[in-house]
């Protein structure tokens, strides 16, 4: 399993990044390259490299991700509504191999999303 990728460094500290939340089982900051007023990636400590090695052992992490998503759209102001992506491998457009959420919202957003 890929142990070393960046959002792990920013997990550790090791690089900085714009933090929204954080707890002792996620993380949520803003996306460096931005493609809605309002985007922000949430990720589990735990490294798991894509949604496709999610396990039963992840329901709870899982539903809690989706927990702080929800609150953080409140908190962010995006009570007009918002989208939730995740990226999976290679043909899902995922570049970096640690399983995230995008929480993006601010603007209308279109579909199908290409
Ligand atoms: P994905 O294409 O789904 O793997 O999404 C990766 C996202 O990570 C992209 O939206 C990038 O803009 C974002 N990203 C890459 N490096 C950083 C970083 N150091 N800090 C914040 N966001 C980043």
């Amino acid at each position: 399993m890929m142990t070393d990728n960046i959002f792990l460094k920013i997990v550790e500290k090791k690089i900085p990044a714009r933090i929204a939340y954080e707890d002792e089982r996620c993380l949520a900051f803003h996306d460096v390259n931005p493609q809605a007023p309002t985007h922000v990636l949430i990720i589990p400590k735990k490294v798991i490299p894509t949604h496709a090695d999610l396990t039963d052992a992840d329901r709870d992490l899982l539903g809690h991700l989706h927990l702080v998503a929800a609150k953080l759209a409140e908190q962010l102001g995006l009570q007009d509504g918002y989208r939730l992506v995740v990226n999976c491998k290679e043909q899902g457009g995922q570049t970096v191999p640690h399983l995230h959420m995008h929480l993006l919202g601010g603007r209308s957003l279109h579909w199908p999303p290409g």
